[in-house]
């Protein structure tokens, strides 16, 4: 349940975030960037964590800027008296031009379409604005080729208003430890980046890891790093990253919870939920939750995903409706109404992470951040 102006009371489903986690993994981050200042990601409102809390804290914690991707995130930093550099690391175009001028956000350009704007409101503005260009290092997403940026720097570079400050690459799998496709698009970034040392005369500042280069891909650090989901305590590989560190551990910032609001007893047999997708194979203790759905608990989990109750793993059986879902509380010992039920983190010594939901999922601990992150009502603790 999302929270909104007329909310009379706390919903029993609470995502809780732990502001220590997140001060934790900034220092990890920082750790691994050496000398390089750290552009904390808090786009899709902070992987799903609270945007203007999270950047809070990393601003606090030395980041030297933020980074969304689209100029109503940014917009919302400033409203929130956020003075860093802002960047908008998925473009600006004609439309959102004037927005990124007036609210002094950092364009990041993909090619030339949108600098005569950027310039027209820049001159308005009575103000020269740093520019950041993103080149396809091997991406394939976004951007512009190795072979048209110099141009393109020069391009910005000839409107008055116009500086570039920046060229920006980005990594396709830097969370694979096993390809060598990094090394390829690290050296392409490397070597644009001599030409452009080359052919203007001016220096700029180059960056391109994510978590993944800043964890996984040695001297991909340059002047500055971008990294999201480590601050938020998962690893870009998932399970597989957090199984190899060895030290500086990253803490998941993330809890999900509810209570239970029915404890049934069912006797041998009996269809369970919509569809009656499960039949109990023996007496069973069901224990009902208010979570469906609607909360970000895909339908997807059904008959599959595991909680916590009393410390102990319990197995969801049956459907997952809108806003409900039953759990095979039998093996966990006395189960009341109001008890304690975690979908998501610790409780006592056992522990569901975002990578495990997520392969229940059939997706990545992003994914289930966000999801659950935006579906339901936060509450920061420290
Ligand atoms: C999202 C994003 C990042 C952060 O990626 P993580 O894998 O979450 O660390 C960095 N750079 C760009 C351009 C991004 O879009």
């Amino acid at each position: 349940m999302v929270s909104n102006r007329y909310a009379v009371m706390e919903s029993l489903n609470k995502i809780t975030i732990s502001a220590g986690a997140l001060r934790h993994n900034f220092a990890v981050c920082r750790h691994h960037a050496g000398d390089a200042g750290i552009l904390a990601m808090v786009k899709a409102d902070a992987y799903g964590h609270g945007m203007i809390e999270c950047a809070g804290i990393f601003v606090e914690e030395g980041a030297v800027a933020l980074g969304v991707a689209e100029v109503v995130e940014g917009i919302k930093l400033r409203k929130a008296g956020f003075t860093v550099p802002v960047f908008i690391l998925a473009g600006i175009i004609n439309q959102t031009s004037q927005a990124a001028v007036e609210n002094n956000l950092t364009p990041v350009v993909v090619d030339n379409s949108a600098l005569g704007e950027l310039n027209k409101y820049a001159r308005r503005a009575g103000k020269e604005i740093d520019i950041h260009v993103k080149l396809d290092a091997g991406m394939g997403r976004q951007g512009t080729l190795p072979e048209g940026i110099v141009a393109l720097v020069k391009e910005i570079d000839a409107y008055p208003c116009l500086n570039t400050k920046g060229v920006l690459a980005h990594f396709p799998m830097a969370d694979d430890r096993q390809s060598s496709n990094s090394d390829d698009v690290l050296e392409t970034f490397s070597s644009t980046a001599r030409l452009i040392e080359k052919e203007i005369p001016h220096h700029c500042m180059y960056h391109i890891a994510n978590s993944g280069g800043l964890f996984y891909v040695r001297g991909a650090q340059f002047d500055m790093v971008r990294p999201g989901i480590s601050l938020y305590g998962c690893y870009p590989d998932g399970e597989t990253g957090r199984q190899a560190a060895t030290k500086n551990l990253l803490k998941p910032a993330m809890c999900f919870t509810t209570s239970v609001i029915q404890v049934r007893n069912v006797d041998k047999g009996v269809g369970v939920g919509y569809g009656h997708s499960f039949f109990t194979g023996r007496p069973t203790t069901v224990a009902v939750i208010p979570v469906g759905y609607e909360d970000g608990y895909l339908r997807k989990l059904s008959n599959t995903a595991q909680v916590l109750i009393n410390g102990h793993r319990a197995p969801v059986i049956g459907r997952i409706s809108m806003n409900l879902t039953l759990i095979d509380a039998t093996d966990v010992g006395p189960v009341n109404v109001g008890d304690q039920v975690v979908l998501l983190g610790p409780q006592g010594s056992e522990e569901i992470t975002a990578d495990e939901i997520a392969g229940w999922m059939d997706t990545i601990n992003y994914e289930v951040l966000c999801l659950f992150g935006h579906m339901n009502d936060r509450v920061f603790i420290d």
